[in-house]
């Protein structure tokens, strides 16, 4: 009876805490342990253009039953998934990274493409790579494959211990709607509004037991609030309103057309509803990161962290 009691008690206990209460961080991150859930979310780079050492360069991973899904690869990604992986995210070994969806071309989310091609290849990945993106990306691949020829050509032929597959690549260019479904899950892709781009995704993931939803790099876009609708979280890109106001002319009227602001953030999430706000390629430029949750938090009552990389929500 007791051990029945100690045992539901951790069932009840799975279920009912969020990894990011159990978290031992500060400003409410989450957890770097695995979540004991069927889907978790996974920062393997929080980062912007900027080179920051502690931020990789854009790159999220959903893992469904230790399987993983990429949403972008910046700079990094192929050593983030190694160091989850090290912590304890099984779904996040290398040679399991064989699917990834892109937001868009801009080269802080891409400059780890090549690295997402080849680096698993060479440690044994046997499934090609299969990747969802906006138009441009079939060209990005065929150029990276060509880039890399000799690499490849000596790998396969030169001696090496390699397969024949891993190196492939299935790009795909997506249109908005479903652009991919399997057991363990839904991916929509929906337009959000990033400057001049002609196309810039978000993505809504729906698995068994979480609705996720990525807002890529994106100006305030109705899209998000339609496609997140009381989602479970919301991972959205920011920039501090305070530090804004200390920016040249030149880059304030980039970014207003270009990112979301911490105030406009705030209106965004007010209506999305979501469970978990996660702050995402966040732009301080000199504010803190406490002082950047107070600017969304002046406008948004809900619960919301700023990520880092690593982080397990
Ligand atoms: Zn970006
Ligand atoms: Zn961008």
């Amino acid at each position: 009876m007791m051990r029945s009691a100690i045992l539901s008690f951790f069932l009840w206990l799975v279920v009912t805490v969020p990894v990011s209460q159990v978290s031992s961080q500060g400003n409410g991150a989450g957890s770097r342990a695995p979540a004991m859930r069927p889907t978790q979310v996974v920062l393997l780079g929080t980062g912007t253009p900027n080179a920051d050492p502690d931020r990789s360069g854009p790159s999220v991973a959903i893992v469904v039953n230790d399987t993983p899904y990429l949403i972008d690869f910046g700079p990094g990604v192929v050593r983030r998934a190694a160091a989850a992986f090290r912590n304890g995210i099984k779904g996040l070994e290398v040679k399991k990274l064989n699917r990834a969806f892109v937001t868009h071309l801009h080269s802080d989310h891409t400059a780890g493409y090549a690295d997402l091609i080849l680096t698993p290849w060479v440690l044994e990945r046997t499934d090609p790579l299969e990747v969802f993106g906006p138009k441009g990306i079939k060209a990005m691949t065929e150029h990276l494959l060509e880039a890399y020829r000799e690499d490849i050509d000596m790998r396969l032929n030169g001696g090496e211990p390699s397969n024949k597959t891993g190196y492939k690549v299935i790009a795909h260019e997506i249109k908005p709607g479903v652009v991919y479904k399997d057991a363990n899950v839904t991916v929509k892709a929906f337009l959000v509004d990033h400057g001049s781009w002609p196309e810039a995704y978000g993505f809504r993931f729906e698995t068994a037991d979480r609705t996720i939803v990525v807002s890529g790099d994106s100006r305030p876009s109705p899209s998000v609030i339609e496609n997140c609708n009381g989602c479970d979280v919301l991972i959205h890109e920011v920039y501090s309103q305070a530090g804004f106001a200390t920016r040249p002319e030149a880059w304030q009227k980039y970014h207003s057309r270009y990112h979301t602001s911490s105030r406009e953030l705030a209106q965004i999430a007010m209506k999305a509803r979501p469970g978990l706000l996660i702050l995402y390629h966040q732009l301080f430029w000199g504010v803190s990161e406490e002082d950047l949750l107070k600017e969304v938090r002046a406008g948004y009552s809900g619960k919301v962290v700023s990520g880092h990389d690593l982080d397990v929500y």
